[in-house]
């Protein structure tokens, strides 16, 4: 069963992208019904899709037209256009393991 939910946020994000242009209150409607499936079976909703809707006013964002996407202090930064509510969201985990990645290379240069 949470399968099918799976399946079915998929074809409803993928709805929302669609019709974005020319019907946004869809697309608006479309991410309230995937979120909806997602407190019923208790799934999260899927990784492509979670910096895709406001998670204050949960319209879709789609950047370059309704969010803006900036990289500020180790963390990304969606703005959203319509409620102005802004999602951070920190990388400093791979941030760590490019230094440890770069790290462990000129080790192992040295050492040849
Ligand atoms: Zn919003």
């Amino acid at each position: 069963m949470i399968d099918i939910a799976i399946e079915r946020m998929n074809i409803l994000f993928n709805r929302a992208e669609m019709e974005f242009i020319t019907h946004p209150e869809r697309s608006n409607r479309y991410v309230e019904l995937a979120l909806k499936l997602s407190t019923k079976y208790n799934t999260k909703v899927p990784e492509e899709w979670s910096r895709r809707y406001c998670k204050s006013c949960k319209s879709f964002l789609k950047p370059g037209h309704n969010s803006t996407v900036r990289l500020v202090n180790s963390e990304v930064n969606i703005f959203c256009g319509e409620c102005g509510h802004a999602m951070k969201i920190p990388y400093h985990r791979e941030k760590k393991l490019k230094r440890r990645a770069k790290y462990d290379s000129k080790q192992k240069r040295i050492n040849e």
